[in-house]
């Protein structure tokens, strides 16, 4: 976690409840952090029971007040029930952040149609039942705001992603839908869209640890959770109120180039 110093007004979110898919780790665990450093109270849900207790344990120890919900977001009998338990234990639900993910490099000629499935059914299958989940229980009642977690690479495709940049353009054109469908209901859905985050396990995965020196990236380093955390809680706050259906990128402008575009100066 971050002892940054937050550019954001400590009360911004008092009042709100905030759920975060995926909260136990990396990004999202991050996020949970932010928005409860703000005053929100932070439910997160993902699949592994000690991951979630380790990290509310961590949210609580800042102040935070959090709970947990174990919850496969491909599951929408368990998504559902965990609507309920967070409405049971907060009272209402105010902010989602769909930040649950899978991730592996592979190949296409190398990946299974199972593989392909798996990350598609955990980032856009998720979004879509976690989304619908929300709206039903809460939100299209009371309004609320929704952030989904994206990423940058389906903007040029990237080797070894098929999967993801599939399943992440979809979250984008879902979130697209959802923004014009619920807008009447008060509900705004914008996405964030990192690039590599340093030190997260995405990173690990695909990069194999270390980042490297990041030339082709016009800010010339990887970002951290905090940063993209920012967007997500400047996205779930009031500051965004005419924000909807937008896509906010946060990769220090990565997308724009590439390690083989052309040079930034002749
Ligand atoms: P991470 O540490 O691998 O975290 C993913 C989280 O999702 C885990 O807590 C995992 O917990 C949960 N999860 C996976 N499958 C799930 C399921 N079926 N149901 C519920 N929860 C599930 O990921 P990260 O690197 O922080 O990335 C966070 C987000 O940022 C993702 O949406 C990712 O695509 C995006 N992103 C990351 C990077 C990067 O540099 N890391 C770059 C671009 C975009 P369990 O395994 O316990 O379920």
């Amino acid at each position: 976690m971050s002892d940054h110093v937050s550019p954001f007004r400590a009360d911004l979110l008092a009042g709100k409840v905030a759920l975060v898919t995926g909260g136990a780790t990396g990004l999202g665990l991050e996020v949970a952090r932010l928005l409860g450093a703000h005053g929100a109270r932070v439910a997160i849900c993902s699949r592994k029971e000690p991951n979630l207790e380790v990290a509310v344990t961590q949210l609580r120890g800042n102040g935070i007040d959090a709970m947990y919900s174990v919850c496969d977001v491909r599951k929408p009998d368990e998504v559902a029930a965990t609507m309920q338990r967070v409405l049971a234990q907060f009272g209402h639900l105010d902010i989602v952040v769909n930040n649950a993910a899978g991730n592996f490099p592979a190949p296409i000629s190398g990946l299974s149609a199972n593989g392909f499935k798996a990350v598609v059914d955990i980032d856009l299958l998720g979004t879509y039942n976690v989304s619908k989940a929300a709206y039903e229980a809460w939100l299209h009642q009371h309004g609320g705001a929704i952030v989904n977690i994206s990423a940058a690479t389906q903007y040029r495709g990237m080797a070894l992603q098929a999967h993801v940049v599939s399943a992440k353009a979809g979250v984008d054109a879902l979130s697209r839908a959802c923004a014009i469908e619920w807008g009447a209901d008060g509900i705004r859905v914008n996405v964030v869209a990192p690039g590599a985050m340093a030190g997260t396990e995405g990173v690990a995965r695909i990069a194999g640890g270390e980042l490297g020196a990041m030339p082709h990236i016009p800010l010339q380093r990887a970002g951290s959770t905090t940063e993209v955390a920012q967007a997500v809680l400047f996205l779930a706050s009031d500051a965004a109120s005419y924000m909807t259906g937008a896509i906010v990128v946060v990769d220090g402008g990565a997308w724009l180039t590439s390690g083989t575009s052309t040079p930034r100066s002749m």
